[in-house]
């Protein structure tokens, strides 16, 4: 069995290694090559701790496993470590035989921003210039470095109810040469992709605040209750997602099917549009939605990723099990 440990992370994987493990699993999952494990998400009365388990089965990647985590509110304070925590574990889908064991706290971050990121290559327009933050907390920053990558952006504007934690994305934009400006939300107006990355419990953005032919990337909500974006946004919008099951019951979509404003039908896989087989944005006036839910199959992807990548550099660590 290998061992890949969560401090080995940050110099093996690449932003692009991310990006190709995550389009790859997005098709594969659209082609019903790949599926995803129901999640498990409990509150556990311990440390007011969320742990959980996301997994799944990719027969195409031969990836099969989970990731095994969740949430420490108390961890930063009292034991000087991020309150996000989490482990890979991957298993030979010949045998059943544990393969790898491999830090998921970086990598988490790293998936989330891909998946935004790809929705941003397939979704929004060539053209875009402007790009909106809406959230300026840890994943923030993975998300705006991702985004940057996938179009010729001009200028990063950012809105957060906390605007004390905006220099958190001001120094993303600084890095990259752009200028960065704090809004309010109708400032949102003017831009062309909008990424939200939040733990809000209720709709921040509303269907007025944003333009013709914006793309919009909601990745904060993750959970049955969180909430983003109002219902009457999505109605407006062509909305794709990462897993339909998860969009409607755990994603931002939740709120409008509750509402009776869309229907399950009305959720395209991003995956489709990776294939080819969605033709994705219709019109350069079109808002389009990209619901990311946050797949066991992301995490299963990029850690096969970083296991072959640790392999290679002579960093796993290999243990007789
Ligand atoms: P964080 O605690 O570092 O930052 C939280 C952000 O939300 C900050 O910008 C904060 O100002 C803002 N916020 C808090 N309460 C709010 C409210 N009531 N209304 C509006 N904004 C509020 O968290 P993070 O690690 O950056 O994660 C952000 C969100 O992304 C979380 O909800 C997390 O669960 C989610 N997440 C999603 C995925 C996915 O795959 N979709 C993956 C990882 C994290």
């Amino acid at each position: 069995m290998l061992i890949v440990p969560e401090r080995e992370i940050a110099d093996l994987m690449t932003r692009q290694a991310a990006f190709d493990a995550v389009e790859r699993v997005f098709a594969a999952m659209a082609r019903s090559d790949a599926y995803n494990f129901p999640v498990i998400r409990e509150a556990i009365g311990h440390e007011d701790a969320l742990y959980g388990f996301k997994g799944g089965f990719d027969r195409t990647g031969g990836a099969l496993g989970l990731k095994a985590g969740g949430y420490w509110p108390n961890n930063l304070e009292r034991h000087g470590i991020i309150n996000h925590q989490s482990t890979v574990f991957l298993f030979d889908p010949d045998t059943g035989r544990v393969r790898a064991v491999v830090g998921g706290n970086l990598l988490t971050a790293l998936r989330t921003a891909a998946a935004s990121s790809v929705s941003i290559r397939h979704l929004a327009r060539e053209d875009a210039k402007v790009i909106g933050m809406v959230g300026a907390g840890h994943q923030a920053a993975f998300q705006l470095r991702a985004a940057l990558e996938q179009r010729r952006f001009e200028k990063v504007i950012g809105w957060n109810l906390h605007p004390e934690m905006l220099p958190n994305i001001g120094k993303v934009a600084a890095e990259a040469g752009l200028p960065f400006e704090a809004v309010d939300l109708d400032g949102m107006r003017d831009a062309d992709v909008i990424v939200t990355i939040t733990s809000s419990f209720e709709a921040i953005l509303g269907a007025d605040q944003v333009s013709p032919g914006c793309h919009i990337a909601c990745m904060g909500t993750d959970t049955k209750g969180k909430q983003e974006l109002a219902p009457d946004l999505l109605a407006r919008a062509s909305v794709f997602t990462d897993e339909v099951a998860q969009s409607v019951s755990i994603g931002e979509a939740q709120h409008a099917i509750v509402a009776g404003l869309i229907t399950e039908a009305d959720i395209t896989q991003l995956g489709a549009v990776i294939n080819g087989s969605h033709r994705g944005r219709r019109s350069d006036d079109e808002i389009t939605l990209f619901d990311g839910t946050g797949v066991g199959l992301q995490d299963l992807a990029v850690a096969a990723s970083v296991v072959a990548l640790a392999v290679e550099n002579g960093v796993a660590i290999e243990v007789d099990f």
